[in-house]
């Protein structure tokens, strides 16, 4: 999570919050780890599993929509991860999708589709028109039943 410059091994910023000075991070785990690390945020580091290990193998051109807490994409071009200039290529969640909605995004601007299409978002908006009782199933809503049974694991109605 947060933004980083991969092939420096670089921290730069957790969420929208800078670092401050970039931090080398793969550099210090290499030293102390003894073993060469690599680091990379959390959705360019799933693009490269599935680029490796998933769909990547059938295809050298593919999307990898994260939908968590946040919303990003990995964008895979003839198996390069795309990260552009400023390391920030496939946040897609703050691309502005309602002009009209005032309510204010963790970057500051409005309308971003991360407040509405996300984890955090979801949050948000049971939140703003008074649906709280939809979170209530959220720690099992996996395994959530229809209403009939409650949640699997911790009995929630
Ligand atoms: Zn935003």
């Amino acid at each position: 999570m947060g933004t980083v410059d991969n092939p420096r091994g670089e921290w730069i910023a957790l969420g929208h919050e800078p670092t401050g000075a970039p931090v080398p991070l793969a550099a210090m785990l290499t030293e102390r780890l003894g073993i060469p690390a690599y680091i990379d945020n959390d959705v360019r580091s799933a693009v490269t599993a599935e680029l490796v290990l998933g769909c990547g193998k059938y295809s050298d051109n593919f999307i990898y929509l994260n939908v968590g807490t946040g919303l990003a994409a990995g964008f895979v071009i003839n198996r390069q991860i795309l990260r552009g200039a400023n390391h920030n290529a496939g946040e897609i969640g703050h691309m502005s999708v309602d002009i009209r909605n005032r309510d204010a995004c963790i970057c500051g601007r409005h309308g971003c589709a991360e407040n509405t299409v996300s984890g955090a978002g979801f949050t948000h908006m049971v939140k703003k028109y008074g649906r709280t009782d939809l979170l209530l199933h959220r720690c099992a809503a996996a395994v959530y039943i229809g209403g009939t049974g409650g949640c699997r694991l911790c009995g929630h109605r």
